[in-house]
C-alpha cells in the first residue's frame, strides 16, 4: 500500500540520552523561563499550521519533551542539524466522529441503500463474538494511528472499546450514545447511560452522554440529556437522510415506517412542520459544544436558524460514509459561505472502508476542488481539537503543543 502520511515526531522521536550532554542544543526559552533541549529542527516545502494558514519553507523546532518550541521560516539553532522533509507537514489529525465498537462490520453492510435500510441491516448483523469484536477494535485503533490521527471522538453503546482506549496513544473522548423512542423507557435508558459514562470516566477517559439522532430519542430522553450541565462536548447524528426531515415536516416517510416496524408506539410523536434540525435543536444544552454530524440534507436556512438557536456549534462531515449510505454528499460550500466551524469524521467501518481523515479530505477535494487544502486541514485538525476541548495540547503547530506531525509526500502531493 502506498504510504502517504508518516509520523515523524510523535511515533519515532525518542529522547536520546546522548543529546543531554551536547550543550550546544540547550537554549533559553523566555516564555518558559528555563533552558530547553532542542531535539529536532524540521524544514518542509509547505508547513500547514492547522489554523487555516501555511508557511512556504516552514520550520519547526521540537524540544526534548516532544513539544513544539518554535514555528517559523528561518530558524537556526547552533549544533542542531536541519532535517528536510520534501512535500508538506501538517499536525496530527482529529477524527471527531467514529464508532470503534462497530469495526468488526467492515464490508458487511450493503452500500447506498439509505439510512433506514442501513439501520435495519445493522441490527441484524451487529452481534459477533467478543474476541472478533476486540480484535477488530484493536486493528481499527492501529489503523487510525498509522493514518496520522492523534485524537478521536468515539461513539459507544457499551464498554467493548475501553481496554483498547486505555492502552492507545491516541486521545479518546467517548460519547455514550443513548437511544430509545419509548417514553416509559427513558429513565432506565438514562440510568444505564450514566453507569456506562462512569465506567469510562473512572478509567480516566473523558466521556459525555449524547442522543443518537432526532428520530431515535424520545422527548423525555432528550430532557434527561439536557440536564447534564457540565458543558462537556456533545454530538448528534443530524439530517443524514431526507427521510429525517420528512418525519418532522409531514409525520410520514421511510424512517417513520422503520420506527413503527421496530414495534414502537408513535402516538407520543408530534410532527412540527419544520425540518428535523429546527425541531430538536432547542432541546439540547445551549452552551456545551455541540457537534452536528453528517448534515447531508441541511439547507442554508437550517444553518442560519441553527446559528441563532445555539452559540457553540460545530458541523462534522463524514463524506465517505455519506457516499456509502446515501450516495450523496452535503452541500459543503454553503457551510463555508455561512462561516461556521466544520470538522471531519470517518464514521465507522460499518459504513467506510478505512478510518483516515486524509482520505475524507481527498473525498471532499474531489467533489469541491474550490475548497483550499489549508481550510480542509484546519477542519481535520484544530477545529476538531477545539470541539473536544484539547486545543491547548493538539490540533495545530503552536508553541507548547505536542509535536504530533504528519508528513504528506509522494503521490499525495498532487492534492496540495
Ligand atoms: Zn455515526
Amino acid at each position: 500500500m502506498f504510504c502517504f502520511v508518516d509520523f515523524i515526531a510523535a511515533a519515532k522521536v525518542t529522547p536520546n540520552p546522548e543529546l543531554s550532554h551536547q550543550l550546544n542544543n540547550l537554549y533559553f526559552c523566555n516564555s518558559l523561563n528555563y533552558l530547553i533541549l532542542i531535539q529536532r529542527l524540521l524544514k518542509t516545502d509547505k508547513l500547514y499550521i492547522g489554523n487555516g494558514s501555511f508557511l512556504e519553507n516552514g520550520m519547526l523546532a521540537i524540544d526534548n519533551n516532544n513539544r513544539i518550541l518554535e514555528v517559523g521560516e528561518n530558524l537556526i539553532y547552533n549544533g542542531v542539524k536541519v532535517e528536510y522533509f520534501e512535500g508538506a507537514l501538517c499536525p496530527g489529525f482529529v477524527n471527531t466522529h467514529c464508532h470503534l465498537e462497530l469495526s468488526h462490520l467492515k464490508g458487511k453492510v450493503s452500500q447506498k441503500t439509505g439510512i433506514h435500510n442501513f439501520i435495519v441491516e445493522l441490527q441484524k448483523i451487529r452481534n459477533a463474538s467478543e474476541v472478533e469484536k476486540l480484535e477488530a477494535i484493536q486493528q481499527a485503533n492501529l489503523e487510525m494511528k498509522v493514518a496520522g490521527i492523534a485524537a478521536v471522538g468515539d461513539i459507544s453503546n457499551g464498554d467493548s472499546t475501553l481496554k483498547t482506549k486505555l492502552k492507545s496513544t491516541i486521545y479518546y473522548h467517548t460519547f455514550v450514545e443513548l437511544f430509545g423512542f419509548r417514553t416509559h423507557h427513558a429513565d432506565s435508558i438514562f440510568e444505564q447511560g450514566q453507569a456506562l459514562k462512569a465506567t469510562f470516566a473512572n478509567a480516566g477517559i473523558k466521556s459525555s452522554m449524547v442522543p443518537h439522532s432526532p428520530y431515535s430519542v424520545s422527548e423525555k430522553l432528550f430532557e434527561h440529556i439536557a440536564q447534564e450541565k457540565d458543558n462537556s462536548p456533545i454530538c448528534i447524528h443530524n439530517q443524514e437522510s431526507k427521510a429525517e426531515n420528512d418525519m418532522f415536516e409531514s409525520g410520514n416517510g421511510k424512517l417513520v415506517e422503520m420506527i413503527k416496524n421496530f414495534g414502537n408506539d408513535m402516538s407520543g410523536f408530534r410532527k412540527t412542520g419544520k425540518t428535523a434540525l429546527e425541531s430538536y435543536l432547542a432541546r439540547l444544552p445551549e452552551k456545551a459544544p455541540l457537534l452536528l454530524v453528517h448534515n447531508t440534507f441541511t439547507s442554508i436556512e437550517d444553518i442560519d436558524k441553527a446559528k441563532s438557536t445555539h452559540s457553540n456549534l460545530y458541523w462534522c462531515f463524514c463524506p465517505k460514509a455519506n457516499l456509502y449510505i446515501e450516495g450523496q454528499l452535503p452541500n459543503i460550500p454553503q457551510f463555508i459561505e455561512k462561516g461556521v466551524k466544520c470538522t471531519l469524521g470517518t464514521d465507522s467501518l460499518a459504513s467506510n472502508d478505512m478510518l483516515s481523515i486524509w482520505e475524507e479530505i481527498q473525498t471532499i477535494q474531489q467533489a469541491y476542488p474550490e475548497i483550499s487544502m489549508e481550510i480542509l486541514i484546519q477542519w481535520g485538525t484544530l477545529n476538531g481539537a477545539e470541539f473536544l476541548g484539547i486545543e491547548k495540547e493538539l490540533g495545530s503547530f503552536e508553541h507548547g503543543k505536542r509535536a504530533e506531525i504528519n508528513w504528506i509526500k509522494g503521490k499525495a502531493l498532487t492534492s496540495l
